[in-house]
């Protein structure tokens, strides 16, 4: 019994070897450059379209404007940001702060479910990797054959002619992409500006482009598919997002297996479908073999899919023998169901989602906060007046200069600004003091309640009630008493 155990035991760990390196460095930990065959079929063909939809959506929003300020705005140095239009700064940290948990737990949601569909048709990496660089490989190298043959040979003229109109190319790409990276930071206004003006004024804005660029040349030129298996986080993290349910891109070993090479004239009789063909290991550009099972290094590009639906059109079988499939729907024919993971996942994110909505609806263009000054009481001032100091808190959420002024909204008295004038500038924010005196023939209690509205211009933009601290005045009659 043991070494029954221990036989199957040792074929498990062998079946599984392959996770012990990852498929873009070999034995030694040297770099083993992947060369995938050119992708084409129907995914290939809808991810084309995607792509152009989202690199139009990429490269047209930072010149889309709303009241003069963009659309888009991720100034993380200054810690100012405008999302479709509506400022937020660094006092609407917490909405920001809820936003990010919501978004991670949306993410978790939906890797869970629909595995790294995002990985495969949405993240720019894989967009910019396998859309647009990799075109160019193909266009000026060739296919893989064609690019393993140049990668060998000497470096002969024509071979050092592909390699620089390559690199010219791919550095002009990483330009233009790093151009546009900074418009999402800083706008595309101030972008231009830096293009336009004389260097010497925009140091820092030129040596931030050229970085940028930098980083993403060599990204896209020789870091490559290594971005998604060893820095990307959600990469990483796919080994405890995904379970046995989730919806990814699988091999049907039930109906692949045992595989084995279709013979000329021959029928594939005892055999499963796949017939070692090797065009699913092609074309991937990770390098992996997907009839392993799920990898870490899988980015979910359906280019094995289309590679194999290819194959069993020639072989005239169903297709799909590599498809979006979960684990369990191939290995126990399951249909796809929410595990409990995921319910608990969609509640949570129902209530994060419902939180920053109402956050968000309810959110002012000002914030306002009037205390009465603490450790102060009352001032009795000559007249038979009577008066408290108030501080005073605006926060302008808004792109347009505000005049403030405030009023005493629900009794007779004076309202008087203790210093300067209240201007807030854009996004700005003005601390003060004003003084409340009210004549001591009004005050009935120690706490008089009072009203304040606060306007910007003629616009009352929030009325706070507060309360006056005065002794109460001694009647006639009781004094004689
Ligand atoms: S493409 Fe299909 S048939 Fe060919 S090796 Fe891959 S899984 Fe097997
Ligand atoms: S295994 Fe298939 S889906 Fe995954 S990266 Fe390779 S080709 Fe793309």
């Amino acid at each position: 019994m043991n070494e029954i155990i221990t036989e199957e035991r040792k074929k498990e760990v062998n079946s599984e070897s392959f996770r012990d390196q990852i498929s873009t460095v070999n034995k030694e930990g040297k770099r083993k450059w992947v060369f995938p065959k050119k992708p084409s079929g129907r995914f290939y063909n809808a991810r084309n379209i995607v792509t152009v939809i989202l690199l139009i959506i990429l490269f047209a929003t930072p010149f889309i404007k709303v009241n003069g300020q963009p659309f888009i705005l991720l100034d993380i140095i200054n810690r100012n940001f405008i999302l479709f239009g509506i400022p937020f700064g660094p006092h609407d940290f917490f909405l920001l702060v809820l936003a990010m948990i919501a978004t991670i737990v949306f993410i978790i949601l939906f890797t869970a479910v629909f595995g790294r569909v995002f990985c495969g048709w949405v993240c720019p990496q894989t967009i910019f990797m396998e859309m647009v660089f990799r075109k160019i490989e193909y266009w000026i190298e060739g296919d893989f054959r064609e690019q393993k043959k140049l990668h060998a040979a000497p470096w002969t003229g024509k071979k050092i002619f592909k390699k620089t109109l390559k690199h010219v190319i791919f550095y002009s790409i990483s330009f233009i992409i790093a151009n546009f990276f900074l418009a999402y930071i800083i706008s595309m206004d101030e972008l231009i500006k830096i293009i336009s003006d004389p260097p010497s004024e925009h140091i820092q804005g030129l040596i931030a482009i050229i970085i940028f660029s930098g980083v993403f040349y060599w990204i896209f030129s020789f870091f490559r598919e290594q971005v998604c298996t060893m820095v990307c986080p959600y990469g990483r993290l796919q080994g405890v997002l995904l379970d046995r349910d989730s919806i990814v891109i699988a091999y049907d070993n039930v109906r692949g297996e045992p595989r084995g090479k279709l013979k000329k004239g021959e029928e594939h009789k005892d055999q499963g479908d796949c017939i070692e063909c090797h065009l699913c290991v092609d074309v991937c550009p990770t390098g992996i073999d997907i009839r392993n099972g799920i990898q870490l290094e899988c980015v979910n590009c359906t280019a094995c899919i289309d590679a194999c639906d290819y194959v069993m059109d020639k072989i005239k079988k169903p297709r799909g023998l590599i498809r979006y499939a979960s684990i369990n729907s191939i290995e126990k024919n399951a249909k796809f169901k929410f595990t409990p993971r995921a319910i608990g996942y969609t509640i949570l994110l129902t209530v994060l989602t419902g939180v920053l909505t109402f956050l968000l609806v309810t959110r002012t263009d000002f914030s306002v906060n009037i205390l009465r000054t603490p450790g102060l009481l009352y001032q009795e001032r000559p007249g038979g007046k009577v008066s408290n100091i108030y501080d005073l808190n605006i926060v302008n959420k808004t792109f347009d200069k505000a005049e403030i002024f405030l009023k005493l909204e629900n009794i007779e008295g004076e309202l008087s600004m203790v210093g300067k004038d209240l201007v807030l500038e854009p996004q700005g924010i003005v601390e003060a003091k004003f003084l409340v005196i009210l004549s001591m023939n009004d005050i009935v209690k120690m706490n008089t309640p009072i009203e304040i509205g606060v306007y910007s211009g003629n616009e009352l933009i929030k009325k706070i009630s507060t309360s006056l601290l005065a002794p109460i005045k001694k009647k006639k009659n009781e004094t004689s008493l």
